[in-house]
């Protein structure tokens, strides 16, 4: 279905990349705020001038309402994750995915005032019917290009590590890729550690989805 999508949906409905000629990546992470990664998280995306946007889980902005103002405070941009990061595919009637999306974006609206042309559903999964209520509500669905993977990391999956997937990235990612990352685990830190420096080195910047949507292709 997917694949289907990409290809008959236009990007201001469901968004996957921004082919481009020069080398801006919007860098995303999704699943926070987490008490300790995110602040560490902060401090890297600082130290290589990254601007990137996060997909936060609503109840855990809730549960740490200060480490979203620390984000906000740096720059980066909200885009809405959920209230309670339902799987999209059980929610079968108009009014739970009116709840799970509509109080992830109250959340967002409460602590940092400000609403987002992003929603980003979890593990990526759409349905048609999820699709219908963003288009009516005018929302852009983000999905991304490249997977980090990270969240192998936090499986202890003995197939990869650090080193093996950061050395894929560098080999992966492209001018107006969209590049997933989870914060609910420390390994995007260590991640983002390694691979910033070498994209910086290479010539790439990092900017806000929106930034990276809106301009030219
Ligand atoms: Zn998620």
């Amino acid at each position: 279905m997917k694949a289907l999508i990409k290809h008959l949906i236009p990007s201001r409905y469901v968004l996957w990349s921004r082919p481009r000629a020069d080398k801006s990546i919007a860098i995303t992470i999704d699943d926070g705020p987490h008490p300790e990664h995110t602040h560490l998280l902060l401090d890297v995306l600082a130290q290589y001038d990254a601007k990137v946007t996060f997909f936060m889980v609503g109840k855990s902005m809730q549960a740490y309402p200060e480490v979203v103002h620390a984000v906000h405070s740096a720059g980066h941009e909200f885009g809405c994750h959920g209230l309670a990061h339902q799987n999209m595919h059980h929610l079968k009637k108009f009014s739970e995915i009116d709840h799970e999306i509509g109080q992830g974006y109250q959340i967002i609206k409460q602590l940092i005032d400000q609403t987002s042309p992003y929603y980003r559903p979890p593990y990526g999964n759409l349905s048609w019917r999820v699709m219908a209520y963003c288009f009516a509500k005018q929302k852009t669905i983000a999905m991304w290009s490249v997977d980090s993977l990270d969240y192998l990391l936090a499986r202890q999956d003995p197939s990869v590590n650090i080193k093996s997937l950061t050395a894929r990235l560098k080999n992966t990612i492209q001018g107006g890729d969209i590049v997933l990352f989870h914060d609910d685990s420390g390994y995007c830190v260590d991640m983002l550690k390694e691979l910033l420096p070498v994209l910086k080195a290479d010539g790439f910047s990092f900017t806000t989805l929106s930034e990276l949507h809106q301009s030219a292709e």
